[in-house]
C-alpha cells in the first residue's frame, strides 16, 4: 500500500518547486489509491512561522491537494528523543559539546538506489559524523525525517533532487534504527528559461501569487505536472486524467523548464473550457478590484448577461485579470479607447440613424441587431463596413474582438446607445 508525504519546512511561502513536489506525491498517492500525508517540518523553531503554515495550507487547498493525514513535527518530539536515546544507548551516537552526534562508519560506501536516476554511490568518508540533536535539545532535519518516515510507514520518498545529498545520511540512520528503507525518487530540478535554477529572479514563485494574478488552480496543477513528467506530447490535462496517467516511470531525469509564456497559454486553454458560472464567480473580485465597477453595477448587470458576456469575451484572455479587463465593457463605466475615434465625412449621420434604429428595437439579440443595422444603413446607401470599426471602438474600446453583433447584443441596448451617442 503506497504511503507518501509532502514535508515542507514552514519558513516561507509555498513556492513552485515545493508545489511540484507536493503535487507529484499527491498524484502518486491518488493514482495508486494510497495515502498522502502532509507533514509540517517545523523543528527549526527560529525560522518556522505560523503564518507560513497557513500559507502552505492555503496554497495546497487552492490547488486541491487534499491530505489524508496531517502532522506537525514538533508535536512528535517524544518519539524523536526516544529514537535518539536508543542510538546513544547502543553506542551508535555519542554526545559531544552538548550535541548528539551520529557515528558514521569510517570505511565503505553506500549506494543510493534512486527510482529516477539509478544508483548513486557515496563514500562513507565523504559523510563524516553529523549532529542529530543540537545542544539546545532540538532535532536536526536528517534525523527526524527518518524517524518520522519510518514511524509513519512511508513507502516512497519523492522530493526535490536538492535532497539527494542528504539521502546517504538518512539511509545510515534507517539502518541504525533497524527500519526498512523506503524507495527514493529525487525529482529533477526546475530551471528558468535562461537555464538557471528557478528563483525569485524569474518573477513570481509563490503559488498563491499566481492565484492573485488570475491563474486557475487547474492550470497550475496541469503546468506543475509537466515540470518533469510527461505523457507523449499531450500538454492539456484535467486533474482526473493526471490521476489516471501519473506514475514515476514517466518522470524524466533531466531538468524541467519553467516557462511563463506556456503557463499563460495553458491558462487561456483552461479558461476557455471551464464552466462559465464558476468563472463568473472567480472573475468577480478581479472586476470589482481597482476598476470603476461597483457591486451595484454587478448586480444590475444580471448573472445571465454576465455569463453570456464572459463566454463571448474569454477566448483571447490569458488570465482572470485580462478577462476582468475586457468585461468592463458590460458595465456603465467610461471606456478607455485603444485608439482615438475619428468620424469620416457623413459618418455622424449614419451613426445617428443606427442609434435611432437600435433604440426602437424590442429584442436586442444578435440577429435583431444585425438586421436593424443593415436596414438603417441601406437607407443611406451605406455598408456595414463603413461604420463597423468606429461602432466597435465606441462600444468596446477596442479595434478587434468577437463578432460585432454578438458583442453589441451582450453589451446591451442602453450601454450601446449611450456610447454611440457620446460618439456623435
Ligand atoms: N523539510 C524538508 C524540506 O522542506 C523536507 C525534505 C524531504 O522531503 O525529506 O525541504
Amino acid at each position: 500500500m503506497v504511503k507518501v508525504r509532502f514535508a515542507p519546512s514552514p519558513t516561507g511561502y509555498l513556492h513552485v518547486g515545493g508545489a511540484r513536489t507536493a503535487l507529484f506525491n499527491w498524484l502518486y498517492a491518488r493514482h495508486h489509491c494510497g495515502t498522502f500525508v502532509l507533514r509540517i517540518e517545523d523543528t527549526d523553531k527560529e525560522r518556522s512561522t505560523q503564518a507560513s503554515i497557513e500559507q502552505i495550507v492555503a496554497a495546497m487547498s487552492w490547488l486541491g491537494l487534499d491530505w489524508d493525514e496531517y502532522h506537525c513535527q514538533t508535536e512528535r518530539s517524544d518519539l524523536h528523543l526516544q529514537a535518539a536515546q536508543g542510538l546513544i544507548d547502543r553506542g551508535l551516537a555519542y554526545e559531544h559539546d552538548g550535541a548528539w552526534w551520529f557515528r558514521v562508519p569510517v570505511d565503505g560506501e553506500m549506494v543510493v538506489r534512486d527510482l529516477l536516476r539509478g544508483d548513486v554511490t557515496f563514500k562513507h568518508e565523504q559523510l563524516k559524523d553529523f549532529v542529530i540533536r543540537r545542544s539546545d535539545g532540538s532535532f536536526v532535519y536528517n534525523f527526524v525525517v527518518v524517524v518520522d518516515d519510518a514511524d509513519m510507514g512511508i513507502t516512497h520518498v519523492i522530493r526535490g533532487d536538492d535532497h539527494l545529498i542528504n539521502t546517504p545520511r538518512q539511509i545510515l540512520l534507517y539502518e541504525a534504527l533497524g527500519r526498512p528503507l523506503p524507495l527514493f525518487a529525487h525529482l529533477p530540478m526546475i530551471l528558468g528559461t535562461d537555464r538557471a535554477r528557478l528563483s525569485k529572479r524569474h518573477g513570481v514563485t509563490s503559488v498563491l501569487e499566481y492565484r492573485r494574478r488570475g491563474f486557475l488552480p487547474e492550470t497550475m496543477v496541469n503546468f506543475l505536472a509537466r515540470l518533469g513528467w510527461s505523457h507523449g506530447d499531450q500538454e492539456i490535462f484535467t486533474r482526473e486524467e493526471l490521476i489516471g496517467l501519473f506514475d514515476l516511470d514517466s518522470v524524466g531525469s533531466s531538468a524541467a523548464i519553467f516557462d511563463e509564456a506556456k503557463l499563460k497559454w495553458l491558462n487561456q486553454c483552461h479558461l476557455k473550457t471551464a464552466d462559465p458560472d464558476r468563472i463568473l464567480a472567480l472573475v468577480k473580485p478581479f472586476v470589482l478590484d481597482g476598476r470603476e465597477v461597483t457591486e451595484q453595477m454587478w448586480r444590475d448587470a444580471g448573472e445571465e448577461r454576465l455569463v453570456l458576456g464572459l463566454s463571448l469575451l474569454r477566448d483571447r484572455c490569458a488570465t482572470l485579470a485580462d478577462l476582468a479587463e475586457v468585461m468592463t465593457i458590460l458595465f456603465p463605466v467610461r471606456l478607455a479607447h485603444e485608439k482615438e475615434i475619428r468620424l469620416a465625412e457623413g459618418e455622424r449621420e449614419l451613426i445617428t440613424a443606427v442609434v435611432d434604429t437600435l433604440a426602437g428595437l424590442a429584442l436586442f439579440t444578435p440577429d435583431a441587431v444585425e438586421s436593424a443595422l443593415r436596414e438603417a444603413l441601406a437607407k443611406y446607401g451605406a455598408k456595414l463596413k463603413d461604420v463597423a470599426k468606429n461602432i466597435r471602438m465606441a462600444t468596446t474600446g477596442r479595434g478587434v474582438g468577437p463578432g460585432l453583433f454578438d458583442l453589441l447584443s451582450v453589451v446591451g441596448r442602453d450601454l450601446v446607445i449611450a456610447r454611440l451617442k457620446s460618439l456623435i
